[in-house]
């Protein structure tokens, strides 16, 4: 079993109104406890299923008005399933405008979420910052992560910030950068021979060692962490705050779809609660044909392989949950290779945006999706910068 901390001297203060989880396939309702493995009444069917938060008091427009105090994602902690958490000062990420991309690409207006503003430069920061409040809920719990990138960065500091002890799996090709930013936490690191061997790992330590995984482990896979998903609901509000008169479009690249799918939670809230009109649509941008394939009517567990030098949305795998938000906002997928991506990556370096490829990869996508009249011209439309360049400087 695992050791308890007691090195923490972090609140983490669980949001009174958090009633429970709930199927996003079957409506199946859950009180609030730890779901590591997805609904348990669609596993092991042919669609497994992430669970997501429920709260008992409805979202309403005046704990919007209370929900702005302060700073970063922390002021939204009435409509997060931990009202207060450890801040590593995650969230309130700037929406960039470029007006000189969107004449270039022909569009209305184009605007870049500046996710690598977190505090270790992805949009990971928001989950993790949840994940760990759990696992100081639960009395110190080890957390892990399977991750060769953002997420093993982010999860490992915010980790050694409130004191749990932290594993991340990654694998023997992990990037010198990724692996000093995690090794430097002073987090425990394995090494699996490739990245669905990582998952395996974890559900070990997740069953027999009593880990709080931040992360999937499953194949077919549910995606991460529910408590830590919700996080991904605040670039949602934050968007809306900037442009309460609505977007158009928001295109985000995807792997397993959580930041997509909590965009996608987000603006729901915000239309129940009466304070949005409209629903983005989202778009999926990745590396090779799988959600596109899903969508055109293959099995949603198939295996969908292909490479790609975009580390941060590879696999061979597409969730439930990705397909809930792309046809929940009348949205799509869409395809861009390596050649793509990178000539968007340069493109984008010249407009003074130095992206990861998987950021890069939704400026790709997006004039694909023009080319293809999915959106129209005079659109308005928000890319999701996920990393910057710092993060993945070559190709090996
Ligand atoms: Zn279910």
């Amino acid at each position: 079993m695992y050791m308890q901390t007691k090195s923490s001297n972090y609140p983490a203060r669980l949001n009174g109104e958090l009633q429970g989880f709930k199927c996003i396939r079957c409506g199946h309702n859950l009180p609030v406890d730890d779901y590591q493995e997805g609904c348990p009444q669609c596993a092991g069917s042919s669609e497994p299923s992430s669970l997501a938060a429920t709260y008992g008091k409805k979202f309403s427009p005046a704990e919007w008005q209370t929900a702005g105090a302060g700073r970063g994602m922390a002021r939204f902690g009435a409509l997060l399933p931990y009202r207060d958490f450890l801040t590593l000062g995650e969230g309130d990420t700037p929406l960039v405008e470029d007006r000189y991309l969107a004449a270039q690409l022909g569009v209305g207006e184009l605007y870049l979420k500046n996710e690598f503003q977190n505090p270790t430069g992805s949009h990971k920061d928001r989950m993790s910052a949840l994940v760990c409040a759990r696992a100081l809920d639960l009395g110190g719990r080890p957390v892990v992560a399977a991750s060769s990138g953002n997420a093993g960065a982010s999860v490992a500091a915010y980790a050694a910030a409130a004191g749990l002890p932290c594993t991340i799996v990654t694998t023997q090709h992990v990037a010198p950068t990724w692996r000093e930013a995690i090794e430097i936490t002073g987090a425990n690191v394995l090494y699996a021979n490739d990245a669905k061997a990582r998952w395996l790992i974890v559900a070990d330590l997740v069953r027999n060692e009593g880990y709080l995984s931040a992360t999937n482990f499953l194949v077919p896979p549910v995606g991460s962490n529910p408590f830590g998903v919700e996080g991904y609901k605040t670039v949602a509000y934050e968007m809306h705050e900037e442009r309460p008169d609505g977007l158009d479009a928001v295109v985000v690249s995807v792997a397993r779809a959580d930041l997509m799918w909590g965009i996608y939670k987000g603006y729901r809230d915000l239309i129940d609660a009466g304070l949005a009109a409209r629903m983005p649509r989202l778009f999926a941008v990745e590396p090779y044909p799988r959600l596109s394939r899903v969508l055109a009517g293959e099995p949603l567990a198939g295996d969908f392989p292909g490479t790609t030098s975009m580390s941060s949305i590879g696999g061979s795998t597409v969730t439930y949950q990705a397909v809930d938000a792309v046809r929940g906002s009348d949205g799509g997928a869409v395809a861009v290779n390596d050649a793509e991506t990178d000539a968007a990556r340069q493109e984008m370096g010249r407009r003074g945006f130095y992206l990861e490829r998987s950021a890069a990869a939704t400026v790709a996508g997006l004039r694909k999706l023009l080319a293809r009249d999915e959106l129209s011209q005079n659109s308005r439309v928000a890319l999701i910068a996920t990393s910057s360049g710092y993060k993945d400087p070559s190709l090996t």
